[in-house]
């Protein structure tokens, strides 16, 4: 395929690869006698989340930013969202009456006292009441490093003692409970929003506000974005970066001139990340086995990128890569992980077989292509980004998949393991962790499966292969070079996963 012949849909958008499964119960509930239902025996009603779109306005309404205490961010953030084509309030009361928001920012990231967090709630409350349908509550918090308080270890501040510690080991004590407590606060504010609205937490370091700001700001804009849609309940640190000399132009895609590799691209999620990741300027090198040629082809043709037919677990995989990628297009910038195999039985009657094939594909594979690359001079350009496809199995665990979840969680050790390497190259490594998204293969599972999966969520519905390519083109953006070693799961919060 040349790179001359340029993707038909360039906004990624209705380019779906498969029927996309009928979530029925949605489309009953939607409106008539099953919303009349619905509504009276208190069951989730989901409504059609808000999905990227050409043209579409960065937020569904006025953005709200807020602070709680000295918010040293919050003009920042503030010009981040302006930027993006926002309108800006920096108090609820500026807002038109009846005006529904499209996302509430709080600065929380110089709050340090218990009695601070009532200044976080008493911004909260009345702007979340506000919050409109697919709306983004995003709060701002600061990283909160283990034993890092003097004194905590018994020794840094030289002053603690019988159990009681230094007034100034107590202050930074309370300050990384209180910068805890965040989470938990919205993590539960997630499991009350409303139609389609979303909540999560951004950590970054404050001390210096416009690196801070300039770290945060691709993270900002994705969770604040149409582009997260089924992201909720999730905590991502992004660290401070120098802040860049010039905006990038506007309407410039951010992986123009980029060479991105995706494995397990002929259909599903994979499909989706080629799509989405072309649709943002991307040159994508579609791998898939033999058997599936002819849908990687179609893939590779509907991208306008190109295809290597390989068995990712080949002993001859890695050389093939290296050589595709060095020969053809000098290197990558992007690696996405993303084919994966599920072969569940129980542990009591889990055979070598069907243990062996799911660690070979799913963790030995990625671990062995990652390792050539990054040993291969030029294989991986400056700036890299790696990222894993893992599972909500992976974190939680799952009936039935001890050794899809023993891969998953394996991927996420390699990315933890990785990130100093990929750093030393001015790189990122991370990991997205899907729950219940709407494929092939979640379309086979039985109807009680599938509607638990579906519906024990805080979206009350099943993500779209789109949603998980998304965070993966999120994370392949040169602006999010602060957050790294990462795992962010997109599983509408999934309350199986929790
Ligand atoms: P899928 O089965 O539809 O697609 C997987 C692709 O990987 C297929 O095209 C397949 O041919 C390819 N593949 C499999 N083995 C390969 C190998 N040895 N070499 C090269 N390619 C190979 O699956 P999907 O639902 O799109 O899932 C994609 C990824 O997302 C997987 O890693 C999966 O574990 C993960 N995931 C999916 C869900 C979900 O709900 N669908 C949830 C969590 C995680």
């Amino acid at each position: 395929m040349s790179r001359a012949h340029r993707p038909r849909n360039r906004s990624g958008e209705g380019a779906a690869t498969a029927p996309r499964p009928v979530d029925r119960y949605r489309e009953l509930t939607a409106a008539g006698p099953g919303a009349w239902v619905a509504r009276r025996l208190g069951l989730p009603r989901p409504v059609a989340l808000r999905r990227t779109e050409p043209g579409q306005p960065l937020l569904a309404g006025p953005a709200l930013v807020l602070g709680a205490g000295a918010a040293p961010l919050a003009g920042g953030l503030a010009d981040v969202l302006r930027a993006g084509g926002a309108q800006v309030h920096p108090e609820l009361s500026g807002v038109a009456a009846g005006a529904a928001l499209g996302a509430v920012v709080l600065d929380a990231s110089a709050v340090a006292t218990v009695e601070d967090l009532e200044q976080v709630r008493a911004a909260l409350a009345p702007a979340f009441r506000r919050l409109g349908p697919c709306g983004r509550l995003l709060l701002v918090g600061a990283p909160v490093p283990p034993g890092t308080a003097p004194g905590a270890s018994g020794g840094a501040s030289g002053g603690a003692s019988g159990g009681t510690g230094t007034a100034s080991s107590a202050a930074a004590v309370e300050r990384a409970a209180v910068q805890q407590a965040l989470e938990g606060l919205s993590r539960s504010a997630a499991k009350e929003a409303r139609a389609g609205a979303t909540a999560n937490l951004l950590r970054v370091d404050p001390a210096d506000p416009a690196a801070a700001v300039a770290g945060a700001a691709s993270t900002l804009l994705f969770l604040a974005s149409a582009r997260s849609a089924f992201v909720s309940g999730q905590v991502v640190t992004a660290a401070p970066v120098p802040a860049p000399a010039a905006p990038p132009p506007a309407g410039e895609q951010p992986l123009a001139g980029r060479v991105a590799v995706v494995t397990g691209a002929a259909r599903g999620i994979g499909a989706a990340i080629a799509e989405v990741l072309a649709a943002r300027g991307a040159h994508v090198v579609g791998v898939d086995v033999p058997a599936a040629g002819e849908a990687l082809a179609a893939v590779a043709n509907r991208t306008g990128g190109s295809a290597l037919q390989m068995d990712v677990t080949a002993p001859s995989a890695p050389a093939r890569l290296l050589e595709h990628l060095l020969a053809r297009h000098g290197g990558a910038d992007v690696v996405v992980h993303n084919a994966g195999i599920t072969r569940d039985r129980l542990l009591v009657n889990l055979d070598a077989q069907r243990w062996a094939s799911v660690l070979a594909v799913n963790l030995a594979a990625p671990l062995r292509l990652t390792d050539a690359l990054l040993a291969a001079d030029g294989a991986l350009r400056p700036g890299a980004r790696v990222v894993a496809v893992s599972s909500m199995s992976g974190i939680a665990g799952n009936r039935g998949q001890t050794n899809y979840a023993a891969s998953k969680a394996g991927l996420i050790g390699a990315v933890r393991a990785l990130a100093p390497a990929l750093a030393q190259r001015s790189g990122t490594v991370n990991a997205v962790a899907p729950g219940f998204i709407e494929t092939e293969m979640t379309a086979r599972t039985p109807l009680l499966t599938r509607e638990a999966g579906r519906r024990l969520s805080s979206l009350h519905q099943g993500g779209l292969p789109v949603d998980v390519a998304e965070a993966v083109a999120w994370l392949a953006e040169p602006a999010s070079a602060g957050v790294t070693g990462q795992v962010v799961r997109v599983d509408g919060q999934n309350l199986i996963g929790a």
